[in-house]
């Protein structure tokens, strides 16, 4: 830092971002958003350590080849393959790239900059570890304000304090989101559910007077015990990852598909009421016993059973999982591949 003045500035920046920080994680309610709001906190005070005009900070989706902005100033979300550009040279190389020259910078793609008329002078990249050293996203920072551009020694050394922060809380994020998905079917799981239905309720009963409805369908495959023993074990694991695409495909974005256990899983429907859960569930069952499950040279046709509540905010999560579920095993007693939405 170069004199005094602005290493005290430099540093009270510092200390008001920690401490919006700091807040954030603990007052925020507006938990959608979260992550989103901690990792642009992180973005600006990386911008600020380095005193440049643009930070973004990228997740490295190494299944799906993709690199996507957990954040990024002035820019919605961007998504580019993981070969592309000087994020993706960093994290193939593992190795922090600095240029002052990007334009002439084989691996700078001015698609950007061309399309926005913003002029890129200087870029500084560094590679996010988690924990056990694996390579999980990247940080990026644009444009150094004062001087002729990024000096590496320096400002990397500065910069490390934000990638270190921003790749802990990357890795207990995607820790959390993967305790809480199903590895053979891909939907979430029950813990999964909980915090979803927690979530929802927190965010629809805000507003007492105008309370918006949501309900919930548990359904079970019919003789699934049967696949498993006419077909084996792997052709019962195909059928509930081909059912599980059903759900998924049939509830909208702000609804959820979760694996409840074995072959039993649970849907949440945000906004509607019994009668529209009674609609949903109708078409899901339809849908599943007009389609084949392809395993190996077999075709592998199976049903489903269904209850429906419309949750009841006098009762636990648990009571209105229950309510459900009564009404799914009267669904099996009377005859299953149906709906149950009442009681008696
Ligand atoms: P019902 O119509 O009454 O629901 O009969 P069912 O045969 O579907 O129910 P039952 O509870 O008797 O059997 C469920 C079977 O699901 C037994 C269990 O081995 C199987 N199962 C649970 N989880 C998995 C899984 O992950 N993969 C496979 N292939 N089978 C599973
Ligand atoms: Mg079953
Ligand atoms: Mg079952």
């Amino acid at each position: 830092m170069e004199n005094n003045l602005s290493a005290q500035k430099i540093l009270d920046n510092i200390f008001n971002i920690m401490q919006r920080l700091y807040d954030e994680m603990r007052l925020n309610k507006n938990q959608d958003r979260e992550h989103l709001k901690v990792f642009e906190i992180f973005a600006e005070l990386g911008r600020t350590l380095v005193e440049a005009d643009r930070a973004s900070f990228w997740r490295w989706d190494k299944r799906a080849g993709k690199l996507l902005t957990a954040t990024a100033t002035g820019t919605t979300q961007i998504i580019i393959d993981d070969t592309s550009g000087l994020v993706g040279r960093a994290l193939a190389e593992n190795r922090t790239i600095v240029t002052n020259d990007p334009y002439n910078h084989p691996d700078f793609n001015s698609d950007v900059d061309k399309k926005t008329g913003y002029v890129t002078k200087s870029v500084l990249v560094m590679p996010v570890a988690n924990c056990r050293g694996e390579i999980i996203g990247a940080f990026q920072v644009i444009n150094k304000l004062n001087g002729n551009g990024f000096d590496e020694a320096q400002d990397t050394k500065r910069l490390s304090i934000a990638a270190f922060i921003c790749g802990m809380a990357l890795e207990s994020d995607l820790f959390l989101a993967d305790s809480q998905r199903d590895k053979l079917t891909e939907l979430k799981n029950r813990l999964g559910f909980y915090s979803d239905y927690k979530k929802y309720r927190q965010k629809f009963s805000l507003d007492p007077k105008n309370k918006i409805p949501m309900s919930i369908i548990i359904c079970d495959i019919d003789f699934f015990k049967k696949v498993n023993d006419t077909y084996g074990h792997n052709a019962g694991d195909a059928v509930l990852v081909h059912i599980s695409k059903i759900l998924a495909s049939n509830v909208r974005d702000y609804d959820g598909a979760y694996r409840w256990g074995g072959e039993e899983f649970i849907l949440i429907l945000t906004g509607i009421n019994l009668s529209g859960a009674v609609n949903v569930a109708e078409r899901i069952r339809l849908a599943v016993e007009n389609s084949v499950c392809h395993f190996n040279c077999d075709e592998l046709r199976v049903t489903m059973s269904f209850g429906c509540a419309e949750i009841s905010d006098a009762l636990s999560i648990e009571d209105n999982v229950k309510i459900a579920d009564n009404r799914l095993y009267r669904a099996k007693k009377t005859g299953r591949n149906k709906v149950v939405y009442l009681d008696k």
